[in-house]
Formats: structure tokens, C-alpha cells, sequence
């Protein structure tokens, strides 16, 4: 596709159509976090989006606006059961700010599908196969838009994406950073393999999703295993970053004793406020 630029995003887009109207400022360049910062660059980070999910089962193009995907997929099409309706794209990941995201992984196994119409595992082959194609998907993705996706490898990567955003840097030159993450990790079919990710770009694993083989998960309660606890010290030897969002309790518990490294929680909130796994399941 064409290179977006502010102005041809202002001028091919409803959205900014309308954030033109609103004064042709697509956001700006500080919030009141950064106020009296002036050289202090402002990114808002989006810790998880099953990205590549979308592309390769729904078709989704990212470079495209959510305005036009949303156009596109129309109201008729059941994508709001299985994808929801389309939030993300290129330039609303520009107006936004949003200058770092944590794409993951994520293979749906056999036995939770909801659809005939999305790739599903039954073995650690197939998951894998399926996770390495996302992998090439984010590789395309970053292809097709010419540097204005950039996959983040190192910590140098990072702060080059981070520098694009400084208030005094070309607007032109904004980069957003792919920082890729694993939401299940069945398709590393044994611990010895987290290497070969690691080689590809992963950076984060959240060892389940429902149950895997490394642990418990979100309404499938399970301590972390053998191979988990495996899984969880090749990850630290590569000084890899360890995902709890979805374990079950017990494997929250057992693998913050267990890591010896980084830990995030990339997609949870306090349960008072969102009972998630204590919850009755309601949807997927
Ligand atoms: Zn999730």
C-alpha cells in the first residue's frame, strides 16, 4: 500500500475526516502525563492484540483503517461472535499513538472452537505449524507498510520505534513497534524449542490460555507442570518475559515462585472488578 502520512490519513479516512474537523490534529503530541516533558517522547503501549489471529482467519488487513475493515466485514457478517467488530488499523495505531503492541500468538485448540471457519489444533504439530505461520504473518505485515511496522527483536529496536514519537521527530518517520508474545503456548511443543521462538522474534509467553500442556488456565484450574516449569527456565536463560494473564491460580502462584525473570499480566484486571476464571463461562 501507499505510505500513510498524516495528511493522507486526514484526507482517505472517515476517521480523519472527522479528527480534521475536529481541528486536523490526529492526537496530540503529549497528554498531561508528559506535560513539561517536551523532549520526552509519548507512546501509549497495547499489551495484547491476537493480531495475526485476525488476519489469517478472518482476512483482516491492518494496514487498512478499522473505519474501512468495518465497512468491508458490514453488519451482516458474524465476525462480532468470533473477532468482534474491527477496532484496529494502521492509521488509528498513528492517530492514537499507540506506538508499541504486544501481537501474540494464539492457536485456538480443537476442543474450544466456536467455528467451522478458524484454524484449530488437536497436537502440538499442528499448533506449532499454525504459530509459525502467524510469525510470517507479522513479517508480511511489517513488509507490506515499507518501516512504519517495525519488528522489535532488542531493546535497541525498542528505542528506535520510542524515538520516532519525540515531539521534535517527523511525523512522517512515526514507527509502530511489534513487540510478539504468545498467548497458550502449546505450539512450542517442547521446552528445548523456546530457542528456536526466541530465534524467530518472540520476546513473551504466557504459558496458558484455557489448560495447556505447561499449565492451568482461565475456567481450567491446573497447577504448572513438568513441562512448564521447564519451559519457565529456558524463557529466563533467554531473559524472556513471562505472560500470567489467563493461569489458573495455581500456576499464577507456582510460577511466580518458579521465574526468575520478568512478569507481566498483559490483559487483567483486579477481580473485584472482572471475576474472569472465577467466573462462570459465559463466552469463550
Ligand atoms: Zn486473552
Amino acid at each position: 500500500m501507499t505510505r500513510l502520512t498524516r495528511r493522507t490519513f486526514l484526507k482517505q479516512t472517515a476517521a480523519g475526516a472527522a479528527l480534521a474537523a475536529l481541528g486536523g490534529r490526529p492526537a496530540p503530541a503529549h497528554n498531561a502525563l508528559a506535560q513539561g516533558e517536551a523532549e520526552t517522547p509519548f507512546v501509549v503501549v497495547d499489551a495484547h492484540e491476537d493480531i495475526a489471529w485476525n488476519m489469517l482467519n478472518h482476512g483482516r488487513d491492518y494496514t487498512r483503517s478499522a473505519y474501512e475493515t468495518r465497512a468491508i466485514e458490514g453488519a451482516g457478517i458474524p465476525y462480532a461472535h468470533n473477532a468482534g467488530i474491527c477496532t484496529l488499523g494502521l492509521p488509528e495505531w498513528l492517530a492514537g499513538q499507540v506506538g508499541v503492541i504486544a501481537a501474540t500468538v494464539f492457536v485456538m485448540p480443537v476442543q474450544h472452537s466456536i467455528s467451522t471457519d478458524v484454524v484449530v489444533y488437536a497436537t502440538p504439530d499442528e499448533a506449532h505449524d499454525w504459530g509459525m505461520r502467524e510469525l510470517d504473518a507479522y513479517e508480511a505485515l511489517a513488509e507490506a507498510v515499507g518501516g512504519q511496522v517495525r519488528l522489535i527483536d532488542t531493546a535497541g529496536d525498542l528505542d528506535a520505534v520510542v524515538r520516532t514519537w519525540a515531539p521534535d521527530a517527523d511525523p512522517a518517520e512515526r514507527q509502530i513497534g511489534l513487540l510478539r508474545s504468545m498467548e497458550g503456548a502449546d505450539p512450542i511443543r517442547e521446552p528445548a524449542e523456546v530457542g528456536a521462538w526466541f530465534e524467530r522474534g518472540l520476546r513473551i509467553i504466557g504459558p496458558s490460555w484455557r489448560r495447556t500442556r505447561y499449565g492451568g488456565g482461565t475456567w481450567e484450574p491446573g497447577p504448572l507442570t513438568d513441562l512448564g516449569r521447564a519451559l519457565l527456565d529456558e524463557m529466563a536463560a533467554l531473559g524472556m518475559m513471562l505472560d500470567l494473564s489467563h493461569a489458573s491460580d495455581q500456576t499464577f502462584l507456582e510460577a511466580l515462585d518458579h521465574y526468575d525473570g520478568v512478569v507481566l499480566t498483559s490483559h487483567s484486571n483486579p477481580r473485584a472488578f472482572c471475576p474472569g476464571a472465577s467466573a462462570a463461562p459465559t463466552t469463550r
